[in-house]
This record gives structure tokens, C-alpha cells and sequence, in this order.
């Protein structure tokens, strides 16, 4: 059961479900709800590129080094970004890093905060739920490969998110900034839908991201 926006969007966004009486299970498990568009096979993982910028782009990061800066990220948001980092990104042949300053050749800036309107979305309140983050590109090489993504992430949710949700989410966001979609598959914290996400990419995901990089 969704609300009454159009269902497609952007597989980095996270959309509110209004179930009357279950708007905090509802909206955790929101961050991860299984959305596949009709018109991909199953199949598929990766959207790869398509040069666009702003609140509803889908692009791949163009480096297999990227580097990252925490724009005075919340302490327990950071440790989740470290954790899905060391523990999924950096597993594959993407080797991540910290910048030392956030400029046009920064990665991937990933900012947390009580969120309510970004991008035009409901993000997450604890009666109604919402959008509990949300990654986009925001500049792109003339290849299509996105220059610089922003990672945003709702401390409203935190208050009240476990560490596996945390981690599950995170692992999620990454997953978009390097050119995965959503997976039906439950061994994944690409899957949309979950309470108890999965913390890791599947091995399938993996591949896709090792070919690509
Ligand atoms: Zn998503």
C-alpha cells in the first residue's frame, strides 16, 4: 500500500507509506520497500548513467576512488557510513577515502539533518513517516557518470533507528551513489521493504559493480 503519489521514483529516494496505526513500522520499513519498475527485467542491478543531475537523478560514480567528506555528520550517522564503506563498498574494487576538503573533486558529501521538504519530499516524522534519505547526482562528466553525489540522511529517523537499520541504510544509499537499483532479492540492503535489512550487497550486485569499475 503506498499514498497517492505516482508510484515510480527515482530508485534513490525513499517513499512514505501511509498505513493508519503502523506509521513507525511503516515508515522503517520505507527505506527499504521493493520497488521494481515494470519495464526492468528482474535481473537487473544496475541503472548505470544517465548524465542528469538534481533531486531525481540516477547516475553511477564516475571513480573507482572515490572520496568522501561528512559534512558535520552526526556521530552515529558517520559510524554507519564507515561501517557500510569498510564492509560492502570496500569490498568490491571500489576503495573508498576521506577528502581533506570538500570541493568540486570531492565524491560522494554525505550531510544528515531533520529534513522535512528537500527536494520536494515528505521526509520521515514519527505519525506519518517518510523519506529517510535520499542520494543524488549532483554534478556529471559529459559521459554520464556522475562527478558528485550528496548522500542526505533524516537524524529524525536515527533517534529511533537500530544500528542494523542504520547500517541497512547506509549500505543502501552507497548502493544508489555506485549505480544500483532496487532488488527483489532479501540477502541485499538493496531491497526496498525490510525492517531487518540486509547489511551487504549480494554477490550478483558485487559483480555488476566489479564490471563496471
Ligand atoms: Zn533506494
Amino acid at each position: 500500500m503506498t499514498n497517492s503519489s505516482p508510484l515510480f521514483r527515482p530508485h534513490r529516494q525513499v517513499r512514505r507509506r501511509a498505513l493508519a496505526g503502523l506509521a513507525v513500522i511503516a515508515a522503517i520499513a520505507a527505506a527499504l520497500v521493493v520497488f521494481a519498475p515494470a519495464a526492468t527485467p528482474a535481473e537487473a542491478v544496475f541503472s548505470g548513467s544517465n548524465g542528469k543531475t538534481g533531486c531525481t537523478a540516477v547516475n553511477m560514480a564516475h571513480s573507482r576512488y572515490p572520496k568522501f567528506i561528512y559534512n558535520d555528520l552526526t556521530s552515529r550517522v558517520a559510524a554507519h557510513a564507515d561501517y557500510a564503506r569498510s564492509n560492502v563498498v570496500d569490498q568490491t574494487h571500489i576503495t573508498t577515502s576521506d577528502d581533506t576538503s570538500q570541493d568540486a573533486n570531492t565524491d560522494v558529501v554525505l550531510y544528515d539533518a531533520a529534513y522535512t521538504t528537500t527536494c520536494g519530499f515528505d521526509w520521515y516524522n514519527e505519525l506519518d513517516g517518510g523519506t529517510l534519505a535520499l542520494t543524488t547526482c549532483d554534478t556529471v562528466y559529459s559521459s554520464g557518470d556522475c562527478r558528485q553525489h550528496t548522500v542526505r540522511i533524516s537524524t529524525t529517523y536515527f533517534s529511533g533507528a537500530t544500528t542494523g537499520q542504520g547500517r541497512g541504510l547506509l549500505c543502501h544509499e552507497l548502493g544508489h551513489a555506485f549505480g544500483l537499483m532496487h532488488t527483489s532479492s532479501s540477502s541485499s540492503c538493496m531491497k526496498y521493504g525490510v525492517t531487518s535489512p540486509a547489511q551487504d550487497w549480494e554477490p550478483a550486485e558485487k559483480s555488476q559493480i566489479n564490471a563496471n569499475y
